[in-house]
């Protein structure tokens, strides 16, 4: 089983439920070699009456040496999610060179001011073209803001909380937005993460295509794209490495070989 990129465990991750014993039981039973912790720094995050999404770097450090003495089994690496918002550019590159962190993904959990969980009225009050033209204008924004990371996460976080079946993230959505956001990527060397929880999230919806759109992986690749970056953006034990096996003969069908992970913030390949 190849490298799982992106979890969350509830010592430091507001919004998970698993620990970090029930993290590293899970990544030995489902065959995870090596995994990334990527607690949520969602620097200034605008919905103040739930728990901060953010945490004490320092803590966060000495618990992580802690918990690599304790993974035996499993390569456990030092990652971050950092949560963009345009006023906080600064705040990120500053992060991002507190710790000796492996590897860092840059999302954007807003769209206009608020977070998508907290922003149903989002599905009404766009087409889902516009919405998705957008976030990947953000993205884009983000990406080439931004230089402390690796890997720009769940770029279809947009669709994630709407109730309607079929609202993946298509190419034909906004194609314009696409090459300009894989442009930025691709020129920065950084990697587009293909997020597991996207899927099982679409598998629940029983959405007719639960796979990242083809057109999008194809026109990535076509444009020079190298790197994808799996993960599964787990908050509890179930979710690790969730969707992977499907996830990677389904990329390999579409001519990706590899996966891309960072150790020390520099890609490694790994075959699919
Ligand atoms: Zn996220
Ligand atoms: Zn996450």
């Amino acid at each position: 089983m190849i490298t799982d990129s992106h979890n969350h465990t509830c010592h430091f991750s507001a919004d998970a439920e698993m620990s970090i014993s029930e993290f590293l039981d899970a990544c030995v039973k489902r065959n995870i070699k090596r995994a990334v912790i990527t607690e949520h720094y969602d620097y200034d995050y605008p919905h103040k009456e739930i728990p901060p999404q953010t945490f004490d770097i320092a803590q966060f450090y000495d618990a992580f040496k802690l918990w690599k003495k304790l993974s035996t089994d499993v390569e456990l690496c030092l990652g971050i999610e950092l949560g963009y918002q345009p006023h906080i550019v600064d705040k990120i590159e500053e992060i991002s060179n507190m710790l000796p962190f492996d590897s860092i993904i840059l999302s954007d959990h807003l769209l206009e001011g608020k977070d998508v969980y907290f922003y149903p009225e989002c599905y009404k009050k766009y087409t889902k073209e516009e919405l998705h033209k957008l976030y990947i204008s953000v993205l884009t924004e983000m990406a080439d803001r931004c230089n402390g990371y690796d890997i720009i996460g769940h770029y279809d976080y947009i669709n994630r909380y709407s109730k309607k079946r079929n609202t993946q993230v298509l190419y034909s959505d906004c194609p314009e937005q696409f090459d300009n956001f894989f442009e930025v990527l691709i020129s920065k060397e950084k990697s587009l993460e293909i997020n597991t929880k996207s899927v099982y999230k679409l598998k629940q919806k029983k959405c007719h295509n639960v796979m990242p759109d083809k057109e999008i992986l194809l026109k990535y690749k076509e444009m020079g794209g190298k790197m994808i970056t799996l993960g599964s953006d787990a908050h509890k034990e179930s979710s690790v490495g969730i969707c992977f096996e499907e996830t990677c003969e389904y990329l390999r069908s579409l001519g990706f070989k590899t996966n891309t992970y960072f150790i020390g913030r520099k890609p490694y390949e790994e075959p699919l």
